[in-house]
């Protein structure tokens, strides 16, 4: 015993609150016509979930609620509910019954609840489907309804099996696993496409990113070996700076010192000068003294000549006496002369004059002197005057010898000091020119630092470079560098940005390409497994229903031969819209349709058309149980579907029932007497007196 009970209350014509308890196996529900036996069928198709009106043989969902009639008012709601024994687990809920409710009201307002929790419409209708029970499946076969199989294409035919097998779950599964791999696919070729897009605008910005970071190595290099070599330059130029400055001040106090000494030297020197004894004059007079002596001397010795000691020598073609006179004479004009042609004229004159007193014979015998002793008394004073001259004379030179000596002793001093003093200031001048060339240098260094935007003093406590440190092919490096920088050009940030932008979105495509393509192959893994679940199982199913139908043919009609066949024509899953990504059209996407054959005994002609409506009636029920038969439901409604068959037919149709004793319950809505005979128990459906359907209950057993 799976379904319980059936409470019905303002639905359609059940009025007032109606309880049908169905205790197992088969209930019939019998009454005449127009009692309201279907609405029973109706009651339990609206409470599996059914959404439209017309297959509650309504026009709209008002339809559903007790209309009222003369004698009884309309009601406002209709309610049904229907309870199921679940000790068995059949519904997987924790519930041992469970009761699902539904109502509506006029104002359009439907509710369900499942075990008075309420419930969307959308949840009942899962939860049914999840235990294979649905409004639609063969859980209900309403009144006119059981040769729906026969009716069918044979494609609608396969989907009843599927559906009945419980292959429909799925089929959907599979369905919506093609549509995924489509999407998938078709996100695959769009990433594909964007990555094969960025893919070179990604290289070329990699290129140029990579380019920076070789910039910021050729920088870093720039750098290092720029501290090296401005750190050695300008360590280089203080140290010199520093030698030269003491060096130009020792000098300059050399210079200072000797300036000092040169001026003592100096003040000493004019004081000599300013010393300078009269000697020289009185030298002066001495001589003249002595010439005016010597001139009357000469006046005084008239013949013969008294020839002075440097003139003992006498020349005898000419008076030697006449010629001094003409030399003195020359001498004397030229004294006051200063033009030396006159002078030259002169000079040649005496030179001549010379010549002849040269030539004159020298008289070695002494001089014809006269006697005169007067005379010899001034030639005696004469000589004497002549000696005091010559001892003052000679006094006077010694006297005059010694201050000129002092005088040029202090004179050298002088120059000497100067001489010092000038190669001090040479030598000054020097390391002053030298201290220039360190400057100029500085002055270079410097401005090569402003252009690089750094400063001397950053350099001035670098540290010592190494002993191998190459300073000129330091230089020749840092230009080097600098040109390479220069070519790379600045870092352009934006590119970088870009560059990280575009790397990351490559990385989310491939990973997005990587999780596309495992999907791709998953959902075609999985669409394998559900096309050979499908297949298979229906293959295996349907060999087992024609089993059955072999046996219903030989129950029903005493032989012949009934039975399922794919049809050969095939129906791809296009032709249901669904549409297969290229490469998936397997054999197990091409759906068969199923034909009936039917071939009854002692009847030559065969096929549907040919059976009369009793037979057809039979054969759609045989068709039906030999269905079920292969995962009979819990429970199934059978509205008039033995309406065509005969007595006889009727019984046989109540011993199919018997099979399914213990594995199907039955409801089954009737006017056929045999049926009723082989039901557990009976309701009775009446119209009441106010139009509204009564239930009795006419238990059989
Ligand atoms: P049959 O044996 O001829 O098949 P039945 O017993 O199955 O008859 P139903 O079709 O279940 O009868 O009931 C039809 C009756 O229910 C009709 O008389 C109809 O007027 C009544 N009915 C249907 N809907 C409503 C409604 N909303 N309010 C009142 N009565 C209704």
């Amino acid at each position: 015993m799976f379904l319980q009970r059936l409470e019905l209350q303002g639905f359609k014509s059940f009025a007032g609150k109606t309880v049908l308890d169905f205790p197992g196996g088969v209930s019939a529900i019998v009454g005449p016509n127009g009692s309201g036996k279907s609405n029973v069928t109706d009651a339990i198709r609206w409470l599996l979930g059914e959404r439209e009106a017309k297959n509650l043989r309504g026009a709209k969902a008002d339809d559903l609620i007790f209309a009222g009639t003369e004698k009884r008012s309309r009601m406002g709601i209709a309610q049904a509910s229907i309870y199921f024994d679940n000790s068995s687990g059949f519904f997987p809920t924790e519930y041992k019954e469970v009761v699902i409710t539904r109502r509506i009201d006029r104002d359009g307002n439907s509710a369900f609840y499942l075990n008075q929790a309420e419930m969307r419409l959308k949840d009942i209708i899962d939860f049914f489907a999840r235990a294979r029970l649905g409004a639609r499946g063969l859980n209900i076969i309403s009144q006119g309804e059981s040769d729906a199989f026969l009716r069918a294409t044979p494609a609608e035919r396969r989907e009843l099996i599927e559906e009945a097998l419980g292959l429909k779950e799925y089929l959907l599964k599979k369905n919506s696993a093609v549509r995924e791999l489509r999407n998938t696919g078709v996100n695959l070729d769009k990433a594909r496409a964007m990555l094969e897009e960025i893919k070179p605008h990604l290289r070329t910005l990699r290129r140029q990113v990579g380019r920076y970071e070789e910039r910021d190595n050729l920088a870093l290099e720039l750098k290092e070996t720029e501290e090296l070599f401005y750190g050695s330059k300008v360590r280089a130029i203080i140290s010199d700076l520093s030698r030269f400055d003491p060096e130009i001040s020792a000098t300059d106090s050399d210079i200072v010192i000797k300036k000092e000494e040169l001026s003592a030297l100096e003040a000493s020197f004019k004081g000599i000068e300013s010393s300078e004894p009269k000697a020289k004059k009185d030298l002066e007079s001495i001589r003249e003294r002595r010439k005016v002596l010597f001139g009357e001397r000469m006046a005084l010795v008239p013949r013969p000549v008294l020839i002075p000691s440097p003139f003992i020598e006498h020349k005898a073609k000419k008076d030697p006496l006449a010629i001094l006179r003409e030399i003195r004479g020359f001498a004397e004009s030229a004294l006051d002369s200063s033009d030396s042609e006159t002078l030259k004229a002169v000079l040649k004159r005496i030179i001549s004059a010379i010549i002849d007193l040269e030539s004159v014979p020298v008289v070695h015998s002494a001089p014809i002197v006269k006697k005169d002793d007067v005379f010899e008394s001034k030639v005696a004073e004469f000589d004497r005057l002549f000696e005091e001259l010559d001892v003052a004379e000679k006094k006077l030179t010694t006297e005059l010898e010694g201050f000129n000596k002092v005088f040029r002793d202090s004179l050298t001093a002088v120059e000497r000091k100067k001489d010092d003093i000038q190669a001090l200031i040479d030598r000054r001048e020097r390391v002053v020119f030298e201290r220039e060339k360190i400057k100029y240098r500085e002055e270079e260094i410097e401005n090569q630092l402003r252009v690089i935007g750094r400063s001397f003093a950053e350099f001035a406590n670098a540290s010592d470079v190494s002993a191998d440190f190459d300073s000129f092919t330091a230089e020749r490096r840092i230009f080097k560098l600098r040109n390479e920088l220069a070519a790379i050009g600045d870092v352009d940030e934006s590119i970088v940005k870009e560059a990280k932008d575009t790397g990351e979105r490559h990385d989310i495509l491939v990973t997005q390409i990587d999780e596309l393509e495992k999907a791709t192959s998953d959902l075609k893994e999985l669409i394998k497994e559900l096309d050979y679940k499908i297949h298979h199982e229906f293959t295996v199913a349907l060999d087992k229903i024609n089993g059955e139908l072999a046996d219903f043919a030989k129950l029903m009609f005493g032989g012949g031969r009934v039975a399922l066949k794919l049809q050969s024509p095939v129906i791809s899953i296009e032709a249901e819209g669904v549409i297969l990504p290229e490469g998936e059209a397997s054999e197990e996407n091409i759906r068969q349709g199923i034909e009936i054959e039917v071939v009854l005994p002692k009847k030559r002609v065969k096929g549907l058309e040919v059976l009369s409506g009793g037979e057809r009636s039979l054969l759609a029920v045989a068709i039906l149980f030999g269905l079920i038969s292969i995962s009979p439901p819990p429970f199934i409604v059978l509205d008039e579907v033995d309406a065509a068959l005969d007595e006889r037919n009727a019984r046989r149709l109540g011993e199919i029932l018997k099979r399914f004793e213990g594995k199907t319950q039955f409801i089954i809505v009737t006017h056929n007497r045999a049926t009723m005979e082989s039901a557990d128990v009976l309701y009775g459906v009446t119209m009441g007196d106010d139009g509204s359907s009564k239930i009795v209950s006419l238990k059989l057993s």
